[in-house]
């Protein structure tokens, strides 16, 4: 058996067309949905994602803007910044890059972020709709798993769904997205005991630990359905063949440029599972996807506009 492929930029393409119909809606109602992003300091990781969300922006005809403090900023400078943006009626999303400076306190700025505008779904109000299924803006990444399921027409109602790992930003809500859908979930972390046998009970699994390859193929239940949010960069040549023997193109490319980005579960899952997202171009692009979702989504509510023709894409979390 080979796995149905979960193509996350097919899937992206689909939902940019949405937003796009979306977008011309609110265009007539006089409404251009707009985001700022804070990037601080000069990490090129972080230059190059908030590069690509700016991009985004510019293909969808959003309004963008971007705000680059130096790595020296306080706590309190940053806190400023962000009242300024909380206060701007164009600005519907923040988003704050994020690692941020080891001297500024993350959760207070993050805290500080007028929910109404938290495109990320970061903010404690954000989460607290979730949890009690109320309308909000929810976490791009679980968000965009669940569009995947959906566009993949993968059955979730009643499906014994397995979540590994339970951060804030991805664990914790995909959980509760997969509850509200009626998903049957248990939530794995690194307590756990016999997770394999836990795993091999999943319908659906949805690995985010960040352990390359960690989840073997003989945990998938054949025909079992597999979300990999895991994004993991790998530099050594063994490891790489203890996770793409099978793979020989991947190998050798492997070998040519020096490192392979592979997710948490093991490649050869493929053969085991019914459907399954590929790493990269599975969860990854549906992350910026959602952002640009969520700000379309933030606009419409902040701005009181009608939801009668919401894209099902925007509706996630609803
Ligand atoms: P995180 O904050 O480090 O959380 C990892 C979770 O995995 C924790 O809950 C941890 O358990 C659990 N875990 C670690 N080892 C485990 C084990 N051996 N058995 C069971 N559970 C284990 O990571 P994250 O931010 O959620 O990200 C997870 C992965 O997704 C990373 O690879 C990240 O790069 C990737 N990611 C991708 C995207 C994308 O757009 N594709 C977006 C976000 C994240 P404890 O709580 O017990 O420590």
């Amino acid at each position: 058996m080979t796995a149905r492929i979960l193509d996350g930029t097919k899937i992206r393409d689909l939902v940019f067309a949405d937003l796009a119909d979306e977008i011309q809606r609110l265009g007539a109602q006089g409404v251009r949905p707009g985001l700022a992003a804070v990037l601080v300091g000069e990490n090129p990781a972080s230059q190059l994602y908030v590069k690509s969300k700016i991009a985004a922006c510019e293909q969808l005809g959003l309004a963008s803007w971007m705000h680059s403090p130096p790595a020296s900023i306080t706590t309190n400078e940053l806190l400023r910044l962000v009242d300024e943006l909380n206060a701007d009626d164009g600005v519907d999303g923040i988003l704050i890059q994020l690692p941020l400076p080891s001297q500024v306190d993350t959760k207070r700025v993050l805290q500080a972020v007028d929910p109404a505008k938290d495109v990320d779904g970061f903010h404690p109000v954000s989460l607290g709709r979730l949890v009690s299924g109320r309308p909000g803006l929810v976490a791009c990444t679980p968000a965009g798993c669940m569009e995947i399921l959906r566009r993949g027409e993968i059955h979730v109602e009643s499906a014994n769904a397995v979540v590994l790992g339970r951060s804030d930003i991805v664990g914790k809500p995909m959980a509760l997205l997969l509850m509200h859908a009626n998903a049957t979930v248990t939530i794995c972390h690194s307590k756990t005991r016999d997770l394999p046998e836990v795993v091999r009970r999943a319908d659906i699994v949805v690995a985010a630990m960040g352990k390359a390859g960690y989840v073997a193929a003989d945990w998938i239940r054949p025909g079992a359905t597999v979300i990999d949010v895991g994004t993991n960069k790998v530099t050594d040549a063994n490891e790489a063949a203890r996770l793409l023997q099978n793979f020989p193109a991947r190998l050798e490319r492997f070998h040519a440029k020096g490192s392979v980005l592979v997710g948490d579960v093991h490649p050869d899952a493929i053969h085991k599972a019914g459907a399954l997202t590929p790493v990269p171009g599975g969860v990854g692009p549906m992350t910026i996807t959602m952002l640009m979702s969520n700000t379309i989504k933030a606009a419409r509510l902040r701005r009181g506009k009608s939801d009668a023709h919401i894209a099902p894409s925007a509706a996630v979390g609803r």
